[in-house]
């Protein structure tokens, strides 16, 4: 991988601790390996408790010059950060793929996306206004200030190795916050070199450090019990989200959690279905279905049913499914065995309900963790694919007959995040965007991630909102100020 990039000093292998690049304490360490291959990538610093309190420490001493610097002197350095990330964005997209497995072209647009969240925050933390609130009595002036909620520690996934932690890193540091995160142990070069990239662009040592660990409990624990922890910002599994959740009541923590998804993508009869088969590409298999906003349940009317699975079908043939790295890549392995096993659950669960694979439905001839890009139809309500999310290449198509059946299927999941829908009617469009119990709804698109738009779920979908001016409120605490004249 070194000599593939223009920098090599990108591929950092020690972590970032309260601004300085160390070695575990106790010396150990664990591997990165590509999972399009197996092989091993390097080894990083396993750290623990001991070294993320440090860190912890460090980012409280930080973020008090940092948070008393004027929003444009922040958003010089993040200008800069930002700036930096699209210079390098070609190595960055090569480590990102290494490490995570996706299409080189898709590492590359991740890496535009996670930069454009530091962009974006860096040009807000200009505008933290507060309030002035019109008295209570004659000799009251209220005023409310926006103040930094104090050391923030991330906890986040391996499917978006860069953009996962620049959504957060980027509001947090933006307002005047100290940031510890530790990345997945999976993908923990992508967090890396963003670190060193902070650093250079003049990020105040302490400001960042990045928690390379295999003990993701542990320092989830640290985050949780540490009193200079203020603010707890997650991106997982729901079911981890919980316990998190449950550690952080321990000191009344702030959370922001984006946890798992369970999309359901509904095709009406008057959608334009070319469309709609290209925005179910997009929806579906992007990332191989290893993202939260994937579509999980695509329900198609009755009336246009079988020309649209044919249509699917199709596309999906065209798929070409090689190491991320190879020219005219579409897609790229799954990141685990696991994650294969759970694609192939799926799939059995199908079959033996009476479904049918209309293409794909095995392991590829690649071997490894590489999958064929599957269609499943004749999937109902009673099947896993319903409740549980896939995370993998699997397009399964329900049948509906009425707009009202389908709002009430697609809602009947305790997930609420990414919902879609293709439709031309406008009262249609109308009464379906409002009836989706989801914090997110693409309406005639599959794509709907961007930094200016309140990214985030509802029900147990999870917690606050990432992206947009919404985006800067998660890390920021409401100070009310009564002043007697
Ligand atoms: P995924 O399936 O995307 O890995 P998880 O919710 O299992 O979703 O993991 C998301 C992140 O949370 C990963 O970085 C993982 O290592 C970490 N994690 C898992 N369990 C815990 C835990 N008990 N405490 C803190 N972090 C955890």
């Amino acid at each position: 991988l070194k000599s593939l990039l223009k920098d090599p000093s990108l591929l950092v292998t020690k972590a970032l601790v309260a601004g300085d690049w160390v070695d575990a304490d106790d010396g150990k360490t664990f591997a990165v390996t590509n999972p399009a291959r197996g092989d091993v990538i390097c080894t990083v610093p396993d750290l623990s408790r001991a070294e993320t309190a440090r860190a912890i420490k460090a980012a409280e001493v930080a973020m008090k010059d940092w948070a008393a610097r004027t929003g444009k002197e922040r958003a010089a350095v993040m200008r800069k950060w930002f700036e930096l990330m699209m210079a390098n964005q070609e190595d960055l997209a090569l480590i990102l793929t290494a490490e995570m497995g996706k299409p080189l072209a898709e590492a590359r647009g991740e890496i535009a996306y996670g930069a454009s969240f530091i962009e974006w925050f860096g040009e807000e933390a200009k505008r933290i206004y507060g309030e002035t609130i019109p008295g209570h009595m004659r000799d009251k002036r209220i005023t409310v200030l926006k103040q930094p909620i104090g050391v923030v520690g991330s906890i986040t996934p391996w499917n978006f190795p860069n953009a996962m932690i620049a959504r957060k890193a980027g509001p947090a540091i933006a307002v005047g916050c100290g940031f510890v995160c530790r990345p997945a142990s999976e993908t923990p070069l992508s967090a890396l070199a963003m670190g060193l990239l902070g650093e250079r662009a003049g990020l105040p040592k302490g400001i960042l450090s990045v928690i390379t660990s295999s003990r993701a409990s542990d320092i989830g624990k640290e985050f949780c019990e540490n009193h200079a922890v203020r603010k707890l910002t997650f991106t997982g599994s729901t079911e981890v989200g919980r316990i998190l959740m449950r550690q952080a009541a321990e000191q009344v923590m702030k959370c922001s959690m984006e946890l798992g998804g369970n999309a359901p993508f509904i095709v009406f009869d008057d959608a334009d279905l070319d469309a709609a088969v290209e925005g179910a590409m997009m929806s579906k298999f992007r990332n191989n279905g290893q993202t939260c906003v994937c579509a999980n349940r695509i329900y198609v009317q009755a009336g246009v049913y079988d020309t649209f699975a044919e249509k699917l079908a199709a596309a999906v043939r065209k798929l070409n499914v090689v190491d991320g790295l190879k020219d005219g890549v579409t897609t790229g392995p799954l990141i685990s065995a696991d994650a294969v096993e759970k694609v192939e659950e799926h799939i059995a669960d199908v079959v033996a309900g009476g479904g049918t694979i209309v293409t794909g439905g095995a392991r590829h001839e690649l071997g490894g963790t590489f999958f064929q890009p599957t269609v499943v139809t004749g999937v109902t309500q009673e099947m896993k694919v319903a409740t549980e999310e896939t995370f993998g290449p699997v397009a399964p198509l329900f049948k509906f007959e009425t707009e009202a059946e389908v709002i009430e299927k697609a809602n009947a999941t305790i997930f609420g995040l990414a919902s879609y829908f293709y439709a031309r009617d406008i009262g249609r469009i109308t009464r379906v965007q409002e009836g989706l119990e989801y914090g997110i709804v693409g309406v005639n698109t599959g794509i709907i991630s961007t930094e200016v738009a309140p990214f985030g779920g509802v029900k147990q979908s999870g917690l606050g909102r990432e992206g947009s001016h919404h985006g800067v409120e998660d890390y920021l605490e409401l100070k009310y100020i009564c002043l007697s004249i």
